[in-house]
Parts: structure tokens; sequence; C-alpha cells
């Protein structure tokens, strides 16, 4: 309690630098996600926007909602052009050339960006070591672009690409790529941590930015943030969705510090895990799933509960 008085004691001293001015969707997760991450980050900061709903839907008419310096990068390269800033100011400030400190560099990069089209550059510069912190804001899809199916889009959704008909009733029928294991399990040794994190926890979220940015290197958060355009539901539930992803075991909180996966500590966890119907319920993209469909997620994540060691008591297998 006394941790959490004091995180939210140095949250009321800081300035917004995620301002009005953007045009995502009216009750957007990212839009959520990124004022929470550049709160958290403060004005010495420069962040660095991979082709995505952040970019796009943030930067329309030449104007963007950022307080602090800003720039595009491709949908693949977020990882390289980080790189490159990184080393930049490394080395004016050991050169003397510039005064300042090091800033907090921060690439915040899509579903699509981080562990898809952009994975080859963000994984190079996870190896390379570079002091960046990489937050993957996971709306589940290829937004800005429509609602296409990316590898983070759950088994069972309905996108663009993956529409539900007589021949694939269930929609998509890949289970989601884990960037967590991908990245944070010891195969980039140089990544010293790695958080999920989600916007219906913003103190949690916001403490697990501070953390990534004071470490002497690369830094990974997993963002869930839901997306009502995409997932079809009400602007006004964007948080109700989060949490439920939680309370049903759809999305998990948990942090790795200096690559030991096996030891990963866990933020907040349900006392139970809820059935996942209750959370498939309140999204239109799930609503043409019959009852083996259902019993394919509910076993699906509680394999990845104990896969990850979560010691919660779990909802039937069907
Ligand atoms: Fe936000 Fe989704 Fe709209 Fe993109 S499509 S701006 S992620 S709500
Ligand atoms: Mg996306």
């Amino acid at each position: 309690v006394a941790e959490l008085v004091k995180s939210i004691a140095r949250t009321t001293d800081l300035v917004d630098t995620y301002v009005p001015g953007h045009r995502t969707c009216a009750g957007c997760g990212p839009a959520l996600g990124y004022r929470l991450v550049a709160k958290a980050a403060g004005k010495n900061t420069i962040f660095i926007g991979p082709t995505g709903c952040m970019y796009v839907a943030n930067t329309s008419y030449a104007c963007g909602p950022w307080a602090v310096p800003w720039t595009h990068a491709q949908i693949t390269n977020g990882g390289a052009v980080a790189s490159g800033i990184a080393e930049a100011f490394r080395m004016m400030i050991k050169k003397g050339k510039i005064q300042d400190e090091y800033p907090n560099i921060i690439v915040m990069a899509g579903d699509g960006g981080c562990s898809d089209i952009g994975l080859q550059a963000m994984s190079a510069m996870f190896y390379r070591g570079h002091k960046v912190l990489c937050v993957m804001y996971d709306n589940e899809s290829y937004a800005n672009t429509g609602i296409q199916v990316s590898p983070s889009t759950p088994y069972g959704a309905t996108t663009m690409f993956t529409p539900a008909g007589p021949a694939i009733p269930e929609a998509k029928k890949h289970h989601m790529k884990d960037p967590m294991p991908i990245f944070c399990a010891g195969g980039h040794p140089y990544l010293k941590y790695g958080a999920t994190a989600s916007i219906a926890h913003p103190i949690d979220l916001m403490n697990k930015v501070r953390k990534g940015l004071a470490q002497d290197g690369p830094a990974f958060i997993h963002l869930h943030v839901p997306c009502p355009k995409g997932w079809s539901f009400p602007a006004e539930r964007t948080i109700e969705i989060a949490k439920l992803a939680i309370e049903t075991g759809m999305w998990n909180l948990y942090e790795v510090e200096n690559g030991d996966w096996a030891n990963k500590k866990f933020g907040a966890m349900p006392k139970k895990l809820r059935p996942v119907d209750e959370y498939l319920q309140t999204q239109k993209r799930f609503a043409h799933l019959q009852p083996e469909h259902v019993a394919e997620i509910q076993n699906f994540v509680n394999n990845r509960a104990k896969m990850l060691g979560m010691e919660v008591p779990l909802p039937p297998a069907k």
C-alpha cells in the first residue's frame, strides 16, 4: 500500500505530453495507453512511431498531439530508427558535443510494427542492447488500414481478412503469437526488462514504464489496449473490457527481470479465472462462435496460464 501511495503521489506531479488534438476513435484504448506512457516518461522523451493507428490517426493534417519530440518510422523499421537515435545521443554525450541528459527513447509500435512486419528490426535492437524502451500497444489487428488480421488477433475473431463463413466458421484459425516469450525468455541476452501491462491498471503501467526506462539497456512492455472499432464494442466499455480480459485470463499481467523467465512476477491476479465466454460475449468480432470454438479458446487460455506458472484456479477445460 505504501508503494502504491508513493506512486500516486508521484503521478500527480506529472504533466501530460500526449495532449488533445488527435483523431483516434472515441474510446480508443491505444490513445489512452499512449497518454499514460507519455505521462510516466515525462518531458525529456523522444517517441518513435512506426506506422500504425498511433501514427496515422495521430498525425492527420500535419498536426500531432505530442508536446515532446516525435518521429515517424516505417512499419518495418521502428527498431532501427530507435537504435540510430539512441546511438547518436550516446556518442554525442560521450564526445561532449551536447551537454544534455540522455533522453527517454521510446518506440511505440503496434502489434504489426513490433511482432510481425517490424519484428526483425525490433529483435535486432534488443539484441544489440540499445537503451530504448519498446512499448507494443496491442490492439490485436492491423487497425489503421481497416482491421486486417495480425498474429496478435485471437483465434476465432473476425477481421476484414478472416470473415466467418461456411468453409471456416470460426473465422481466424490460428491462436495468437506471444511476443513476451519470444523477446524475454532469454533469447535476447541484453534485454533487461520485459512486462505485460494493461490500461485497466494505469499506475501499474506507469510504474512499468519508469522501470523500463531506468534500465541500462533495452526494455519491452506488451500493452493490452482494446480497440472499439476493430473489436466491435461500444466506446464507453473500453476499460471494462480491459479488466474483463484479466479476469478471464485472456490477458495476464507479469514482469520478467534480467531475462529470468522462471521467476517472473505476477501483477493483479483474480482469485479465480472467470470463463472466457464472459469476455467473448462483449465483442461482436466473436459473435459467430459456436460452443466448440469457445471450448478451444478456454483450453488455450488454461494451457497458457499453466505454461506461465499462474497459480490460480482455472475454469474447467472443455
Ligand atoms: Fe484506436 Fe482502434 Fe480506432 Fe485505431 S481503429 S484509432 S486503435 S479505436
Ligand atoms: Mg495493431
